[in-house]
């Protein structure tokens, strides 16, 4: 695959941090633990979604648009990256907001990243719960077509063929920063949700033969539905760099055994890995993804799935923006 065949906007510099967390490693006992740094893509607090962005807007670019159409969750690390880069670009954006989580929360419903899209100007719209969200966005784009806009709509969470580019290139990424240390990847941990990132990344891997396998920690489907998700974004994103055999289907591989009440309800576990990773490393994970998938990889290292003589790294996607929309829950102790 040659991926300077697809337009692309440079977002943020190149490659992100590959860190040893040698005070995780040594309180778990288990894996040796490393971290893959995408929290830190600069732009608005960074995130992974910021990765997609390069090759979603760099598209949107090519096709003359000049105002963005996206949707998430109100707690949407997505919506406020999306703001965020359109603001860097010069477009506008208009973002329609799912109370996927109900709550009545003022810093849910008001802080965090929400917060953050008022301050990028960002076009809210509200939707209720459990509507087909990419439909309404693609309806609220065509609207504004009709009144004379040039648009382009993002997926939720970025995730379909051109987005995940964005992971296709980090697995490339990572696997050269592996190879120029010296260090021996068994394993890529990540947090797994609109499928785009788990999705790139094993097209990324599969594509230079790295025979490194990655577990999704699931934050919202059950793991059938996820699993089915992400192997089709894989094929479509596969198909479209020209790799012609794709990904085995098992291959994909996620454990949703995390997701706790639901989408955005914050867990326990959740909690302890938030705190933990905070106190002992300095790093900071987010309630709604990152924490969750935290959570799965500390109960999985004590229960020894992922075994002592392995070398596991963690993608972090992001998130801690959202920290501020559940000060309450992470303020209690429990
Ligand atoms: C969106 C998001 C994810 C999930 O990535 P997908 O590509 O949607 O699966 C994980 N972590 C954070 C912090 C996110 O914002």
């Amino acid at each position: 695959m040659h991926l300077a065949r697809f337009p692309r906007v440079r977002l943020f510099p190149a490659p992100t941090p590959l860190e040893r967390l040698d005070n995780l490693t040594r309180t778990l006992d288990g894996p040796e633990i490393w971290i893959k740094r995408d929290d830190c893509t600069v732009v608005a607090t960074g995130g992974n979604k910021v990765r997609k962005l390069e090759w979603l807007i760099g598209e949107a670019k090519a096709q003359g648009a000049t105002h963005v159409v996206t949707q998430g969750a109100v707690q949407s690390n997505h919506v406020r990256q999306t703001a965020a880069v359109a603001r860097k670009v010069g477009m506008t954006c208009t973002a329609l907001l799912e109370h996927r989580v109900e709550t009545n929360d003022r810093d849910y419903l008001g802080s965090g990243n929400v917060l953050l899209d008022k301050l990028f100007r960002c076009h809210i719209e509200y939707r209720a719960a459990g509507l087909d969200m990419n439909a309404e966005a693609e309806t609220k784009g065509a609207a504004l077509r009709a009144a004379g806009e040039q648009v382009y709509v993002i997926p939720g969470g970025g995730s379909n063929k051109v987005g995940a580019l964005g992971y296709v290139s980090c697995a490339q990424e990572l696997m050269q920063q592996a190879d120029e240390m010296g260090l021996r990847i068994d394993r890529i941990v990540t947090a797994t949700g609109s499928a785009g990132t788990h999705a790139g990344l094993l097209v990324g891997l599969e594509g230079i033969n790295a025979h490194v396998p990655v577990l999704g920690i699931g934050v919202r489907l059950p793991r059938d539905r996820q699993e089915e998700n992400v192997h089709r974004l894989a094929q479509e994103t596969a198909q479209y760099v020209g790799m012609g055999a794709g990904v085995p289907r098992q291959a994909v591989v996620a454990n949703c055994d995390y997701v706790g009440a639901g989408y955005g309800i914050p867990t326990e576990a959740m909690r302890e890995a938030v705190q933990m990773l905070a106190q002992q490393e300095g790093i900071l994970l987010d309630p709604v993804y990152s924490g969750k998938a935290m959570a799965g990889m500390i109960d999985l290292i004590r229960k020894r799935v992922l075994p002592r003589n392995e070398t596991v790294v963690f993608l972090h996607t992001g998130g801690a923006v959202g920290l501020f929309g559940y000060t309450s829950f992470m303020e209690a102790t429990g």
